[in-house]
């Protein structure tokens, strides 16, 4: 459910039931559905669960985008590794800077991608304890591991089978949290999120109130 942020929260919102297509009533206002094309008596009246300042977090994309960045790195050293190994004297040198530059900034992407990521978890469903995102964050300690281990262990010009076996790891790692994370793209708890949890001043017992017997009321 992607709704553009600068949606005004008293519009009257609608949704196509067959597709799931949220948009404002006065936009749709007796024609199709954008995204699928069936006529406007398929969308019925829609109200929106969650908050706007945490939709406003989530339409920056800045997890996506981070993670895009990160990915071209994971990706681009085993393959580029590979393709020393195959073609060793080809561009030599502009293969050799492109993996020497990937493997420096590919732990500073997962950084960078991993807090993102926190901010999107908490923004999505109020806690990091879930069983996807503590997947995802065992993957996510995984990854940063094998990415400062190749940084450490590698020699620019020199690709050994272990840099190679250590991208390769990486590169699994990303493949796994990718496939993770698509599954969350779409999927957000209701309700407002709340940075701290005020504790809530126990409410005075409520005096007991006597039911009257029966006996006197007859009285
Ligand atoms: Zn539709």
């Amino acid at each position: 459910m992607h709704i553009d942020f600068f949606m005004e929260i008293d519009e009257e919102l609608v949704r196509c039931r067959p597709c799931g297509y949220v948009m404002k009533e006065s936009e749709l206002n007796g024609g199709v559905c954008p995204a699928c094309g069936l006529p406007h008596n398929v969308f019925e009246p829609y109200r929106e669960r969650v908050s706007a300042n945490r939709l406003f977090i989530l339409s920056l994309d800045i997890h996506p985008i981070a993670i895009h960045l990160s990915q071209t790195f994971v990706g681009l050293i085993p393959l580029l590794i590979m393709f020393h190994y195959v073609f060793p004297g080809y561009r030599e040198q502009m293969i050799h800077s492109v993996i020497d530059f990937s493997i420096f900034m590919l732990p500073l992407s997962l950084i960078l991608s991993t807090i993102s990521g926190i901010v999107d978890g908490l923004t999505r469903f109020k806690t990091l304890k879930t069983p996807l995102l503590v997947s995802k964050i065992y993957y996510s300690i995984a990854i940063m591991i094998f990415s400062f281990a190749q940084w450490f262990t590698s020699t620019p010009g020199e690709y050994d089978l272990i840099t190679l076996a250590l991208s390769g790891v990486s590169l699994f790692c990303a493949v796994k949290l990718g496939l993770m994370g698509k599954k969350l793209l779409d999927v957000i708890l209701p309700g407002t999120y709340q940075i701290r949890k005020k504790k809530k001043a126990k409410p005075a017992p409520r005096p007991v109130v006597p039911i009257p017997k029966a006996e006197s009321l007859d009285d």
